[in-house]
């Protein structure tokens, strides 16, 4: 507690009592005229304090007896934070509410009732709607989802269902097909945030993907095709999300700088300086530094005696060593341009077995597929959730969304 509560406290009845008076005078002797009702919202922004920020609206002394009521009433002042709103109602010029809206999630009033001023918190009305968002891939699929007024967010959750189905660095095409129904979440009709991904689809040239979020009565949650496959499998399909391949895998390359025929034991992902590259497996780092024409480079084992590089890396990520155990899709570094290279980009090798192999050739495990005592149960939920991919018309979820303040 500050020392300025402190004091507060200790002086609380005097100044509800005066502040009683204060505000029950004027109002009087009105009742004749029309109300007039004026809001004025004020932003709080760093460093500001909720003093600070009703001082700019209203009299001090009326500030103390608020933070007074609020600090009776339990109000965290310590979660006051850069971007809550404080909003002052005033009638026939009368101060008769402020209204505090903290983090989004929590509103506080404090009210003038009859001559004392009170205190109430309304907490949230959290309300999740079913969308479906589908479209046609124009440029990118990133770029395309965006034009939906989607986030970002969704995005990554939608290619990363698939990340082991399609490379939407190289497999997305120009008129290809998506379709996502999902749960979004508003908080008094504001978005904020997109939670399961029910069924999604990409049809296009690469093939007609489905994935379908099943949780068995066992608890085993995951997503899977139609079959009942998991999607997922032990390696991602690409260290980077959006980028595209520059050279191939080949036994016979003419190099750009060498000028020589050689092969070329992995695949080079154009993409800016500084993008973040991911481990495509759970592994452990076997190398971390420097290596000759690779440049900077990241080395790892995973399962099944997988092993992957990652050369050319401006810089590693944070608190990468050798040894160090990583997840799939865990940040390991940043493209760039170290070693043999012309420009930024990746160098991406896949071993199987000590042997170099083409990373958009192999076949790599799935996780488990839907056990056999359940599969029945499964197609049944796969089949009632198809149908919201066609269902033609889901009401727009703004008009939902601004229904239910
Ligand atoms: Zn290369």
């Amino acid at each position: 507690m500050t020392g300025l509560q402190n004091i507060l406290n200790t002086r609380y009845s005097i100044i509800i009592a005066l502040c009683a008076i204060f505000v029950a005078c004027p109002s009087r002797g009105q009742k004749e005229a029309a109300p007039t009702r004026v809001e004025k919202t004020l932003v709080m922004k760093k460093g500001e304090t909720l003093e600070t920020v009703l001082d700019q609206d209203i009299d001090h002394r009326t500030t103390i007896a608020m933070i007074d009521v609020l600090n009776a009433a339990g109000f965290p002042f310590r979660y006051c934070l850069p971007g809550d709103s404080v909003t002052t109602v005033r009638v026939h010029d009368t101060l008769r509410q402020i209204v505090y809206k903290q983090n989004l999630m929590t509103v506080w009033f404090v009210m003038l009732d009859e001559t004392q001023w009170s205190v109430a918190m309304k907490l949230p009305y959290i309300d999740t709607l079913c969308c479906l968002t589908k479209g046609v891939v124009n440029s990118t699929l990133y770029e395309s989802m965006l034009k939906l007024k989607e986030t970002p967010k969704l995005v990554y959750r939608f290619v990363d269902v698939f990340a082991w189905e399609i490379d939407f660095v190289t497999d997305t095409r120009n008129g290809d097909s998506f379709f996502v129904y999902y749960e979004k979440t508003f908080c008094d009709s504001t978005f904020v945030d997109y939670q399961n991904l029910i069924v999604m689809r990409y049809k296009g040239e690469v093939g007609d993907y489905y994935g379908f979020y099943y949780c068995d009565p066992d608890g085993n949650e995951d997503y899977y095709n139609k079959k009942g496959e998991s999607l997922r499998k032990s390696l991602l399909k690409s260290p980077l999300k959006f980028s595209y391949i520059s050279s191939y895998f080949s036994k016979s390359r003419y190099h750009p700088i060498l000028k020589v025929w050689r092969p070329h034991h992995g695949l080079d992902y154009v993409a800016p300086k500084g993008t973040p590259v991911s481990s495509i497996g759970n592994g452990t780092v076997i190398f971390k530094g420097w290596k000759g024409g690779y440049g900077n480079l990241v080395e790892i084992k995973h399962m099944n005696n997988f092993k992957t590089r990652y050369g050319h890396l401006s810089a590693f990520a944070k608190g990468l060593y050798q040894g160090k155990k990583v997840k799939m899709g865990e940040l390991i570094g940043y493209v760039g341009s170290t070693g043999l290279s012309t420009g930024p980009h990746l160098h991406f090798e896949l071993h199987k077995d000590g042997v170099p192999i083409n990373p958009l050739k192999v076949d790599i495990p799935r996780a488990p597929s839907v056990k056999q005592k359940y599969q029945a149960l499964f197609e049944q939920t796969r089949d009632s959730l198809i149908r919201f991919l066609t269902v033609p018309d889901v009401p727009s979820d703004d008009t939902e969304a601004k229904g239910n303040t």
